[in-house]
This record gives C-alpha cells, sequence and structure tokens, in this order.
C-alpha cells in the first residue's frame, strides 16, 4: 500500500510533468512551424534581393552585364548559400559562380546541407529557381539560383533556434523540479495531520486494549492541533479532540464514581464491624437497641445499593417504561400525606395544592421522582413550610400546555456554586450533615434520570439560607 503522502506527490508531479511535456512539445512544434515560415519567406526576400542586385548591373549601353561587378557581387551571395550564374537574354551563361570558385561554391552548399542534417534534422536537397531579370519592360536576361531546399536555415538563425529549443527544455525542467518540491510541501502539509490523527485514535484503541490502564500523560489526553488552513483537517483534528476529551471525562468519572461507592460504603461497613466484634467479644451486649441501630444502617446500605442499581438501570439500559394512566392529584396527595408527620416533627408545614390531572406515565418512577423531592425538602427544612402544587403552564410561544409539579421549601437552600452539580451523583454540599440526614447524594440523580427517560424537564432554583424550589415540567 502506498502512503498518501507518496501517492500525492507521485499524482501531482506526474501530472505536471505530463502537462509540461506536453506544452513544451507543442510551443516548440508551434514555435519551429511559425519560424519555418518566416525562414521561407526571408529565403523569398533574399532571392528577390539578389535578382535586383543582379539586375542593377545590366549595362543598357553596352546591352549586357557588367562583368567586373558580377564577378564582386555574385560571390558575395555564395557565402551566404545562394549559388547564383546569370544568362543573357540569347539564354547564353554570361556568368557562373561556380566558373568563379567551384570549391567554394560545393563547400558552401555541402556545410548548410550538413548543418540542416546534423543540427535539424532535416534531409535538404539541391533546389534551382530561376528569375527574369527585365530592364524598361524588356526582359534582358535571367538569373539562376541554386540553394539548399526546401529551405535553410543560416548559421545565425541556427543558433537562434537552438537557444530557443534550449530555453524551453530549461524552463520545462525547472517547472517539472518546483512541481515535485510543490507536491512535496503539499502532501506533507496533508498527509502530516492525517497522520497525527490516525496516531492519537490508534493511541486511543491501544489504550483500551491495555485494558484502559492510565499512563501519566495517556493517549485520551494528547490533544492534536487544530488550526489548519483546511478545513477538513481542522474538523478531523477537532472531532479526534473531542472525542479524546469525552473519553477522558468518561474514564474520569467513572474512577470518581469507583471511589465515591467504596467511600460511601466502607465507613458505615467499618461502623458495623466494630459492633458486631465488640457483641462478639462480649464488650457489648447485643442488646435490641444496638441491633436495632444495625438494622438500620443495613438498611440504609441496601437502599444505597439499590439506587446505584436503579440509576445505573435509568442512564445505561434501555428502560422499558411501564406506561399506565396516573393520576397526578391523587400520587402528590399520598406522597405529601407519607411525608407531612416527619415534617410537622421538625415543626414544619407540609401543603398541597394541586390541580386534578391525569398523565400517561410509570406510577413506580413518577412517585420515586416526587419522593426524592419531597423528602429533600424535608430533610433541609428546619423551620417555615413546605409546598407542593400541580399547575398547568403554556409553552413558549403559546405552544403545547404543559403541567408543572412544584416542590418548594424554606430551607436551608443551596449555594449558587453548588447548583451546577447538584445532579450529579454522591454530591452533596455538606458531606457531614448529609450523613446525619441519611442522604448520600443520589436522590437527585435518580429524579433527573426518571424525568428525562420519560422526556421531563427538572429544573432547580435555590437561594442558600432561603429556600429551593425544584419543578417538573410534564
Ligand atoms: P441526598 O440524598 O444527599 O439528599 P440528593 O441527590 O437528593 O442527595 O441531593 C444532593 C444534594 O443537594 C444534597 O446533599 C443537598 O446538599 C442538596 N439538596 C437537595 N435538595 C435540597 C433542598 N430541598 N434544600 C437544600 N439542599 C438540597
Amino acid at each position: 500500500m502506498i502512503s498518501l503522502q507518496r501517492r500525492l506527490i507521485l499524482t501531482y508531479a506526474l501530472f505536471i510533468s505530463g502537462f509540461l511535456s506536453i506544452l513544451a512539445f507543442g510551443v516548440n512544434v508551434f514555435a519551429g512551424k511559425i519560424f519555418e515560415g518566416f525562414i521561407k519567406d526571408a529565403i523569398k526576400a533574399r532571392n528577390g534581393e539578389i535578382v535586383d542586385a543582379i539586375g542593377a548591373l545590366y549595362d543598357p549601353a553596352r546591352g549586357g552585364f557588367d562583368g567586373g561587378a558580377l564577378d564582386a557581387v555574385g560571390m558575395l551571395f555564395v557565402h551566404d548559400g545562394y549559388i547564383v550564374d546569370v544568362e543573357d537574354s540569347g539564354g547564353e551563361r554570361v556568368w557562373d559562380a561556380r566558373d568563379m570558385n567551384m570549391r567554394h561554391c560545393v563547400e558552401a552548399l555541402r556545410e548548410i546541407g550538413l548543418r540542416m542534417r546534423t543540427r535539424h534534422g532535416l534531409e535538404s536537397e539541391l533546389q534551382n529557381t530561376s528569375f527574369f531579370v527585365e530592364h524598361g519592360g524588356a526582359r534582358v536576361g535571367q538569373v539562376n539560383i541554386a540553394t539548399v531546399g526546401p529551405f535553410f536555415y543560416t548559421e545565425a538563425q541556427g543558433r537562434f533556434l537552438a537557444s530557443l529549443s534550449r530555453l524551453l527544455i530549461a524552463s520545462a525542467c525547472v517547472f517539472i523540479v518546483l512541481s515535485v518540491f510543490v507536491s512535496i510541501v503539499l502532501g506533507r502539509s496533508i498527509a502530516r495531520p492525517i497522520n497525527a490523527a490516525s496516531a492519537a485514535a490508534r493511541g486511543i484503541a491501544t489504550f483500551y486494549a491495555a485494558g484502559g490502564r492510565r499512563q501519566a500523560k495517556g493517549p485520551l489526553e494528547t490533544r492534536l492541533r487544530e488550526e489548519y488552513r483546511t478545513e477538513e483537517l481542522t474538523e478531523l483534528s477537532k472531532s479526534i479532540n473531542a472525542l479524546g476529551g469525552e473519553l477522558a471525562e468518561g474514564e474520569r468519572r467513572q474512577r470518581q464514581l469507583t471511589a465515591d461507592i467504596a467511600h460511601e460504603l466502607r465507613t458505615p461497613l467499618a461502623g458495623l464491624q466494630g459492633t458486631v466484634e465488640a457483641m462478639i467479644d462480649g464488650v457489648w451486649a447485643p442488646t435490641a437497641e444496638r441491633l436495632a441501630a444495625c438494622h438500620e444502617e443495613i438498611v440504609r446500605l441496601a437502599k444505597l445499593i439499590e439506587d446505584m442499581r436503579v440509576l445505573t438501570g435509568l442512564e445505561w439500559e434501555d428502560v422499558a417504561l411501564r406506561e399506565v394512566d396516573v393520576d397526578l392529584a391523587a400520587l402528590l396527595e399520598r406522597v405529601a400525606s407519607d411525608w407531612r408527620a416527619g415534617a410537622q416533627e421538625k415543626g414544619v408545614e407540609l401543603w398541597l395544592k394541586v390541580l386534578p390531572a391525569t398523565i400517561r406515565a410509570d406510577y413506580d418512577r413518577t412517585k420515586q421522582v416526587f419522593i426524592n423531592l419531597v423528602s429533600n425538602a424535608v430533610k433541609y427544612t428546619d423551620r417555615g413550610h413546605i409546598g407542593i402544587t400541580l399547575d398547568r403552564e403554556r409553552g413558549g410561544g403559546g405552544g403545547v400546555e404543559r403541567l408543572v409539579v412544584t416542590v418548594e421549601d424554606t430551607g436551608m437552600g443551596i449555594a449558587a456554586r453548588d447548583m451546577p452539580h447538584i445532579f450529579e451523583r454522591f454530591f452533596r454540599t455538606d458531606k457531614s450533615r448529609s450523613r446525619n440526614t441519611g442522604g448520600c447524594g443520589i436522590g437527585l440523580s435518580i429524579a433527573g434520570a426518571i424525568a428525562a427517560a420519560q422526556g421531563w424537564e427538572l429544573r432547580a432554583e435555590s437561594v442558600a439560607g432561603r429556600g429551593s424550589r425544584f419543578s417538573v415540567v410534564i
């Protein structure tokens, strides 16, 4: 399997190289064709110049060409690759470059032919073109020009063409190198965050595969860089970080829960153990009172374990709610009457104001919610009153009508800093005091979980020292 980075580099480099090669080839061919056309025109123009120059050497007074001047001018053309001979009007050859210097003529043509073949890959042959020379409208002779055909480059033109193609090849090479470089940078910038994300995910998997044993700075705490210029890479890193954060928080909660449970069980069990051992050793007589205290502690522990079981069931399992028609007003009256005596013992009045209402709900669980709220109100109120109301309210925007059950008290209230935590398991505002009240910080967690399972909302408001109000919106 090929790595993402290598794949990107290869694809990008191949694409750019292919593109540039085609471009360079196209430009080369295209430029070559244009240049060829230009050269052909230049040769034609040069032929015209030669004919004009030779025509100028016609002397009408003598009725012929100036032989001396032809010697001087004609040989100049040989150097450029044009082998010229001149005929008079009778068709008789009056001057021929070959007669002047045959070797020079042959050499000139051979050199050009060789250059065209070796440097430009073009096979050429000798080409003859004839032009009439006119004077005063009458034909006075003919110029025959032999050149390398169908066209040829002069030394300078050949050099220009070679430099042009060298320039093209060089720029293509530079672009290919640049494109490889760019693709390496691009490939790295994409592959690096992906590799980091997959390493982080692998770390998390290994952590759990190893039984979730925590290292000093475990993989769950590893955080990836989140700012990238590519949106998807930023999202990927954020998701991995969020996953790690959630798992770390879950781990923390699980450990905290285990520690809390151990703590909740250890203290009363130690007390029980001490009492029972003292009775076995005969230090304490097993009086009915002591046995009743032990029994009370055992009942409390059993309730705690049962609460934990209920809560776990509510939070983790797909709770099957046994929905029936519940007469909510009657249910609240029953809860109130169960707790009224307890409140009165503390000198607290417990009153009830309910509208008749029937809902579809799980009876036992619904009752559990209100037992927990009312028992808390009784536990944490030492003066004043506790009020239970059942009323109706309209949802936001005058929408659905909802039932609201409120349990309010004039008790000790809850400090603002504790409010965000009161629904957490084992949270108590005052640990030592709740032991006296028998609370272990699980009642509100259960109420919250039941409310959530039935699709209700549980609200809490409180002012420390003034009282609290818990509302269940159904
Ligand atoms: P507990 O079994 O300790 O009462 P809960 O989960 O029911 O546990 O409540 C969590 C904490 O919230 C309590 O320990 C208490 O500090 C606070 N609390 C709950 N209800 C009230 C209330 N009506 N008045 C004052 N404090 C309350």
